[in-house]
This record gives C-alpha cells, sequence and structure tokens, in this order.
C-alpha cells in the first residue's frame, strides 16, 4: 500500500497549495483501493498567476542563448535516467499502463529531451537572396511566449514532454495541464524541470479540471498558443476558442485505426502485430489498431492466429511484469466498452473473443475488460466507425485492394494506419491514396519515433503536426528579414 500524497499546483517556481478542501481522489486503475494522490482543484485565479509568472519568464528565456536552454534540457534528460525506474511504477500505478510498456515511454522521455535539446541549437531561419544589391534578406524564427499545454493521461510523460521541451527549446514558457487522473507524474516531471533548474516561471504546473483549469488557460490573453491532445469533442472546443483569439493551436485528436491484411500477407506477421497494434494497454492509444481489414480469401486463417496472438498476450494488473494488457482508466471506461460490445452485436455482429469482465480475484477491484473481437458489423455500425478506447478489435473483410483501402478511409479520422502485404504495387496505390498522417507498410499502427512528424489527418488533428522537425513550425513565428546598406 502506498502512501497518497497531497499534491500542489507548481507557479512560478513555488509550489502553491490549495483551494483548501476541494480535491479529487487520484486511485490505481488496477487496484482502486490504492488511493495515490489528492488532487487539488485548480482555479481561474491560479491559472491567471501562472500565465503571468509563464510572461514574465519569457521575456528572459526568449533571450537565453539557446546552447543554454540545450544545457537545461539535456541536464532534465539526466534527470528522467536516473528517476526510470521510479518513474516505470508511477506510470503503471497512476494510469495503469503495463510496467514493461510504462518504463519504456519514461525512457522515450528521456531520448525526447535529449533531442530537444539538440534542437536548441540547430538553425532557425535561412537567408533569402535579396532583389536589391548589397542587402541581406533571411528568416528568423522566434518564440511564441507562454504557451498553454492540456495533455492526456495515457502518454503521462511521452506526450507532455513532445510537447513542452519543444517549446522552451525555442525559447517559449509553458503553462501546463495535465488530465487529473496523470497529476501525480505531472508533479513529478515538473519537479525534474525544478532539480534542472529552469529559471522561475519557465514551467509551469495547475492540476485540476478541464472545464475549470483548461478552459481559463485557453481563454488567458497571454497565452499565445495552445497545444492539446485529448478527444475530438474537448479538441475541437478548444481550437473554436482559439480561433476566436486568434492564437495558434494544435490538436491531436483521436483515431480509428486500421490494420489492412492482403491475401499475400505475412500472416503470422500480421496478426502478431494486429493483436499487439489492438490490445495492449488495452487498446487506449490514440494510434491503437481498432480494425482489421482483412482480404476475404484469408480472413479465417487471419482470424485464428489473430486469436492465438491476442491469448499470448497476458490481461493482469499494470505492476505485474508479465502484464501486457492491464486496466481500463475508469469504469466510464469500462461501460462504454461494454456498450459497444452489445451494440455491435445488435447490428449483427458476432464475438470472436472476450466481450466480458475477466473473472478472477485480481481483477475483483480494477478496471478491466477482456481483450475483445467482433466479426460481421457492418461498416457503418458505431462500433466500426466510432473511437472505443478500449481492447476491442473489429474485423471487416475487403475483396480488392481498393475496396480495402477505401474501407479503412471510411471514417471521419484519418491518424495511423498499416498494410501487411509482400506487392509493392499495392504499397504504392496505397501509400498514395490511403487519408491518414501515420502510414506504416509491415508495421504495427502504435509507436512512433521522437524525431519523425507525429500526426492525422481529417478528423483526427488540426493538421499540424508535433515531433521532429515539425515542431518548430508550430513554436515559432517567422519573420522576414531584409538588411540594406545605409545610404
Ligand atoms: P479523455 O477522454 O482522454 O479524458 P479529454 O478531451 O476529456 O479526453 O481530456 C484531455 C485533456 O483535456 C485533459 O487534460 C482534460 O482535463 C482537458 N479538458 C477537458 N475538458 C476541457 C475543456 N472544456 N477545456 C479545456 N480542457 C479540457
Amino acid at each position: 500500500m502506498v502512501e497518497t500524497k497531497q499534491l500542489s499546483h507548481y507557479v512560478g517556481g513555488e509550489w502553491v497549495a490549495g483551494p483548501d478542501g476541494d480535491w479529487t481522489d487520484d486511485l490505481n486503475p488496477s487496484d482502486t483501493s490504492e488511493v495515490l494522490a489528492r488532487v487539488p482543484q485548480g482555479t481561474g485565479e491560479i491559472v491567471d498567476r501562472a500565465a503571468t509568472d509563464a510572461g514574465d519568464a519569457f521575456v528572459l528565456w526568449r533571450r537565453t542563448p539557446g546552447p543554454q536552454r540545450a544545457e537545461l534540457l539535456y541536464r532534465a534528460a539526466d534527470i528522467l535516467a536516473r528517476l526510470r525506474d521510479e518513474l516505470g511504477e508511477l506510470v503503471a500505478r497512476e494510469v495503469g499502463k503495463p510496467i514493461g510498456e510504462a518504463t519504456a515511454e519514461v525512457d522515450r522521455g528521456v531520448v525526447i529531451l535529449r533531442y530537444f535539446a539538440g534542437e536548441a541549437v540547430h538553425p532557425i531561419g535561412e537567408v533569402i537572396p535579396a532583389q536589391q544589391e548589397g542587402s541581406l534578406q533571411f528568416t528568423l524564427r522566434q518564440p511564441l511566449g507562454p504557451v498553454g499545454f492540456i495533455t492526456p493521461w495515457n502518454f503521462p510523460v511521452a506526450i507532455p514532454l513532445w510537447k513542452i521541451a519543444p517549446a522552451l527549446a525555442y525559447g517559449n514558457t509553458a503553462v501546463w495541464k495535465p488530465a487529473e487522473t496523470a497529476s501525480l507524474i505531472a508533479t513529478r516531471l515538473a519537479e525534474v524541470f525544478q532539480e534542472a533548474e529552469f529559471p522561475r516561471g519557465v514551467v509551469n504546473l495547475v492540476l485540476g479540471r478541464g472545464s475549470v483549469v483548461g478552459d481559463s488557460i485557453v481563454s488567458h490573453p497571454d497565452v499565445k498558443a495552445i497545444s492539446f491532445t485529448g478527444s475530438n469533442a474537448t479538441g475541437m472546443a478548444i481550437g473554436r476558442k482559439a480561433a476566436e483569439r486568434n492564437i495558434k493551436y494544435q490538436l491531436e485528436m483521436g483515431g480509428k485505426n486500421a490494420a489492412i491484411v492482403l491475401a499475400d500477407a505475412n500472416l503470422d506477421q500480421a496478426a502478431k502485430l494486429a493483436a499487439s497494434g489492438a490490445m495492449r494497454y488495452a487498446g487506449q492509444k490514440c494510434t491503437a489498431t481498432s480494425r482489421a481489414v482483412v482480404a476475404s480469401e484469408v480472413a479465417d486463417s487471419f482470424v485464428s492466429k489473430l486469436r492465438q496472438e491476442i491469448e499470448a498476450l497476458p490481461l493482469a494488473p499494470a505492476t505485474d511484469p508479465r502484464s501486457a494488457v492491464g486496466p481500463l482508466i475508469d469504469q466510464a471506461a469500462v461501460n462504454r466498452v461494454g456498450q459497444y460490445v452489445s451494440s455491435g452485436q445488435s447490428s449483427g455482429g458476432s464475438l470472436v473473443l472476450g466481450g466480458n469482465l475477466p473473472r478472477g480475484e485480481q481483477f475483483e477491484r480494477g478496471y478491466f475488460f477482456e481483450p475483445t473481437v467482433i466479426l460481421g458489423v457492418p461498416h457503418d455500425a458505431p462500433v466500426a466507425q466510432e473511437e472505443v478506447f478500449g481492447p476491442l478489435l473489429v474485423v471487416q473483410q475487403a475483396q480488392t485492394v481498393e475496396e480495402a483501402i477505401q474501407l479503412a478511409n471510411s471514417t471521419q479520422f484519418g491518424l495511423s494506419v498499416s498494410l501487411f502485404t509482400r506487392d509493392v504495387n499495392a504499397a504504392l496505390e496505397y501509400i498514395q491514396d490511403i487519408e491518414c498522417g501515420m502510414v506504416r507498410i509491415n508495421g504495427d499502427t502504435t509507436g512512433v519515433d521522437p524525431h519523425a512528424p507525429f500526426g492525422g489527418m481529417k478528423g483526427s488533428s488540426s493538421h499540424t503536426r508535433e515531433q521532429g522537425t515539425a515542431a518548430k513550425e508550430f513554436f515559432t513565428e517567422v519573420k522576414t528579414v531584409q538588411l540594406n546598406p545605409a545610404s
């Protein structure tokens, strides 16, 4: 049993309590008898203080030389590397990510910090030949100011870091609101920035509800850009507010990611990676595989291999080293998955696997749901169209490559997709016609390299990209400068 921590906000380099008596309990989703933390409910006043401090800090931080900003980011990376095992375990406890993946996420956080430390000393403009003789013309990328970050619980280390690290590298400051259910990890990350000795006010953390803290950040006049990852409904509302204020915004939202399996595919490889993409961390990734679109002639054989691969992924509490699947985040998520299973069955689908709450003593106090596969639902059924965010895979069939691509494209989302084939012509057609931001061939729909652009098409994103050099596009603004000789 771990001790319950009372958390605070981190504003202007100080830990700020309160308000008194208004908090929510932060539970371990594998075992809800474990209350990890009490999360204070931040207010508009605390956000105001954080935004003001971030504005004051920006004046100095934007002028801090890139190599010095890099040095602090490298220091943060070293501190995070030192905390690897502790934070891996915390991720497993707080958001239910199986401990192997949880620890790998901390490792990824270290790589992200190091990558963006390197970016802080890379070119921030280019020279453009001027029409006028003797003139020098160039672009200069400059930071935006205090940036508001609103982050989800499912990648509580990687997502905040892949947003905040580039923002800081290019000279912005941060006002960050994590998901309530990831408040303890967020607090530990704020402590990492504190220990690395980032100047006061460069990184500010305000804990609490989206509707209060998140909304106050989006509306605050000193906040000059918003970077958000979460649900479509919240993201679109934030986008509208940011557009009204004419500030930059970046939204990463849902997915309904397909694994397309052609008749010539290596079915062992396809089944293994589709099972992994769909079921690891109980499908709680925006890039999780939630549909398999399979060539009809190999559908039976693929489904039987898929079943074996899924059965080989242990469903267990997240801190169990064998765990691959783990719990859902809360009871509402368990109810939601159950409702999609029922609606899939009523629309004509049949269960290949799962569909229930698992039995056993180790599942009694957690939010577990069995890995579930449904076959034979119509392509316009809600379970085949909407993001479920759970361990639920829909298997659909296609007769041709064109039909498979068309089926994969037939949702409002366009985040991640994979194609399993050895046919280079089919792969070429797919690369051209598929409507997704992240396109794989013979790979898992999940997982991204931190130095490659990340983001979706259609309803999945605001069409900006995160990570890699794409981050520079978002977190800086271009000045075109002409320097002419004095006459
Ligand atoms: P999820 O379903 O993954 O929890 P949400 O979109 O609800 O997705 O949450 C993502 C983040 O957005 C969280 O930090 C949440 O607190 C925040 N959020 C929720 N509602 C709002 C809102 N109205 N304004 C700003 N942020 C919000």
